[in-house]
């Protein structure tokens, strides 16, 4: 197939600075939980991209001093020497394939808490950086940069460019946005100073312009000077001569750096999830570059498709389309457009599960793709897959994700199989899931796999087939895999939290019965200990159904978790919004005489009752297991029959998110060969 010349634009290439982007794919510079602990993981996670036809490929955020220093999050560094090396593994890596590689080199200021190196964290003028923010509460402030430090800052800058240069980068960023370092220069909330770095905006953009200009003297004959700029505050800062201060602060620096990647301070709104933003959902932070710069300008939008990056171009707003998110799920967006087969792209759903293990410190996974982090360790690619045996046949049974991903990893490898599922609806629960408001995207696990398994001629596959142990005996197959899933259970928690047996009663709901149709009489009660987005999910259904709703949780927010996945404070918002209430911090003790009764989480204080018609509990599920248990347990059934091995993956293995349901069918399917080895284990160590 070849590329629809609609997209022509797309793979045109782009100069910046000395240097030349092979086409408009840009990978912008996001963590990938790996640091420099683990420098072959992080190359194969970016090589595959530059594999894939991304033009750029970034590093995430680079420290480039001691005095900054972000543990226990993964961050990378390039503080001596000694850094370079681990760096060039990458760079060689993404230059094999004709991409340029760029890394972001960073400074924290007061946004870094220096646990690890315990430097006294410094900033423009000692003020304290989102303090009420538990993820940045260290009880440590900053002290004040005077001018010795300030120029000290400056050469740290240099040293870490002219390390970069050797590393082979060939674009190296200063990072002022997001609250960070030279940003906090610029923010008049921040600089309170009163010398020639603070005060007017001329003054407090010096610090950043100077910056820039070292690190072109240094090393900007070889290598393209980037700036990473956050937007949003400084539109809300009336300018003196434009429209805000972030026009002026662009239109000042206009054509310093070689590149403009433009993104919004707040991460949550950055990387805020499918459920509470659309694609391209950055436009108004930065629509507004374009015209004030001749230089490139990049911006991000979770982009998946192709006609909308190409309207981001042909409208005058990006000149090169940024992605973190979208390389996650699909390393080869890039050449499935450049072939003509983008609906074979492996769409991200904005579901953020990398954002909650980038915060969870461990390399970064992805509900769409399996492979992800697993690139060098496992030597798994995203779109290859070793051969497997064509004679040896695999019945599946169930056909949610974890069944789905298992039979198309598996139809990829040649193998005869086929899926056997209950409901007329595939998918399981993401076909259901992506009824609730907001989770439309979350279809697309369902629909990439189908999209790819319909076409594959090993593979046959039967909805509207419950499949009985019997059925599996008599079907005659080498191999049998039970995805048969999990359901949710009434279960409760005692006051320590144990489990304290189920509720009953016709007004005691779970989110499978509310799912299926069943209407709570209201008021309801959601008793919400599962914490993700389940229970929020519902209450919002159930209000929109009119439904007067309150949350109980044992949390001290609701969908509490979510503080993983940036969508805690959208939630909350939208809770808000919606006029749902919340209680905080009780567990449920029992549902009688028309109210639910209430225990404190603190000992068991503050017990109180809440009147209500029915009670949904989002708390535990438990697997669906009987098929596999029912085989399991009868090994010389199973060998009259001639099955070799019996599996069972995702949730009815153990239930949990759907990323791990992907996952484990993507492992039970790479690992198909060896026996009944599935949960296998690889790592890479740290070298001495
Ligand atoms: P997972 O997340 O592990 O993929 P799901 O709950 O999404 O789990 O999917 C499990 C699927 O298995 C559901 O679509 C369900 O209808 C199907 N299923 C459960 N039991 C049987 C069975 N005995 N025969 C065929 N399909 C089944
Ligand atoms: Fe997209 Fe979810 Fe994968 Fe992140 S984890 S890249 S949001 S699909």
């Amino acid at each position: 197939m070849s590329r629809n010349p609609r997209y022509d634009i797309l793979f045109e290439p782009v100069r910046i600075g000395p240097v030349t982007a092979p086409n408009r794919f840009y990978s912008t510079p996001h963590a990938l939980g790996t640091g420099n602990q683990m420098p072959h993981t992080r190359a194969a996670m970016r090589e595959v991209r530059a594999e894939g036809g991304w033009g750029v490929v970034n590093t995430g955020y680079c420290s480039i001093h001691p005095s900054c220093d972000d543990a226990p999050l993964p961050y990378c560094r390039l503080w001596d020497d000694e850094d370079i090396e681990v760096h060039a593994l990458m760079v060689d890596a993404v230059h094999r394939h004709g991409a340029l590689a760029g890394v972001e080199l960073w400074h924290g200021g007061n946004g870094t808490a220096n646990r690890l190196t315990r430097v006294t964290p410094m900033s423009v003028s000692g003020v304290t950086y989102s303090a009420s923010d538990a993820n940045y509460m260290s009880l440590s402030q900053s002290r004040p940069m005077d001018r010795q430090d300030i120029r000290e800052f400056r050469s740290w800058y240099v040293d870490a460019a002219r390390r970069a240069r050797s590393a082979g980068f060939d674009i190296v960023y200063v990072y002022a946005g997001m609250g960070y370092g030279p940003f906090q220069f610029l923010l008049p909330s921040m600089n309170k100073r009163t010398d020639e770095y603070g005060g007017s905006l001329q003054n407090r953009v010096r610090l950043t312009r100077e910056i820039i200009e070292d690190m072109k003297e240094a090393v900007g004959q070889t290598c393209a000077i980037a700036i990473r700029f956050s937007s949003d505050d400084l539109l809300k800062v009336p300018g003196e001569t434009l429209q805000s201060e972030a026009h002026e602060i662009i239109s000042m620096l206009a054509d310093i750096p070689d590149l403009w990647d433009i993104k919004s301070s707040d991460w949550t709104v950055e990387t805020a999830s499918a459920r509470f933003s659309e694609q391209g959902a950055q436009e108004p932070w930065n629509s507004f570059v374009r015209p004030l710069t001749s230089k490139p300008v990049v911006g991000v939008g979770r982009f998946t498709s192709p006609d909308e990056m190409v309207s981001q171009i042909k409208r005058g707003i990006l000149d090169l389309i940024g992605a973190a998110r979208p390389t996650i799920a699909d390393p080869f967006l890039p050449r499935k457009i450049d072939e003509g087969r983008e609906d074979e792209i492996r769409e991200c759903i904005g579901c953020n599960i990398c954002v909650s293990t980038y915060h969870a410190g461990v390399p970064v996974r992805c509900t769409q793709n399996p492979t992800m982090g697993e690139e060098w360790r496992r030597q798994w690619h995203p779109e290859r897959i070793p051969p497997g045996d064509p004679e040896k046949s695999i019945l599946i049974v169930g056909a949610g994700p974890a069944g789905l991903e298992c039979a198309r990893a598996l139809g990829q490898r040649g193998f005869a199989v086929t899926v056997a599922e209950a409901r007329e609806q595939l998918g399981g629960r993401v076909t259901i899931e992506s009824k609730l408001p907001g989770l439309a995207t979350w279809a697309r696990v369902r629909d990439y796999r189908l999209g790819l398994i319909q076409s594959m001629g090993n593979l046959d596959i039967y909805p509207g087939s419950p499949v009985s142990a019997q059925d599996v005996i008599d079907f005659g197959c080498d191999h049998v895999v039970i995805a048969t899933g999990a359901r949710w259970t009434r279960q409760i928690l005692d006051t320590n939290a144990y489990p304290a047996g189920e509720i009953e009663g016709d007004a005691v709901f779970t989110p499978d019965d509310i799912l299926a149709g069943a209407e709570p009489e209201g008021p309801v009660v959601i008793y919400d200990f599962d914490h993700y987005y389940m229970g929020s999910c519902l209450a919002e259904m159930l209000r929109q159904r009119g439904k007067e709703v309150t949350i109980v949780t044992p949390a001290t927010a609701v969908s509490a978790w979510t503080l993983m996945n940036n969508e805690l404070a959208d939630i909350r918002m939208r809770m808000r919004e919606l006029g749902i209430d919340a209680v905080f911090e009780h567990y449920l003790t029992g549902f009688s005489d028309g109210a639910v009764q209430l225990a404190g989480i603190y000992r068991g204080s503050d017990v109180r009752s809440i009147d209500c018609g029915s009670l949904v509990i989002v708390g535990v599920r438990t697997r669906k297991d009987r098929l596999y248990e029912e085989l399991n347990s009868d090994a010389d059934r199973m060998a009259d029959a001639g099955i070799i091995s019996l599996r069972s993956i995702g949730d009815c293995r153990a239930p949990a998110t759907i990323a791990h349901a992907v996952y484990s069918g993507h492992e039970c399917a790479r690992n198909m060969d060896a026996g009944d080895t599935i949960d296998t284990f690889a790592w890479e160590r740290p070298r001495l």
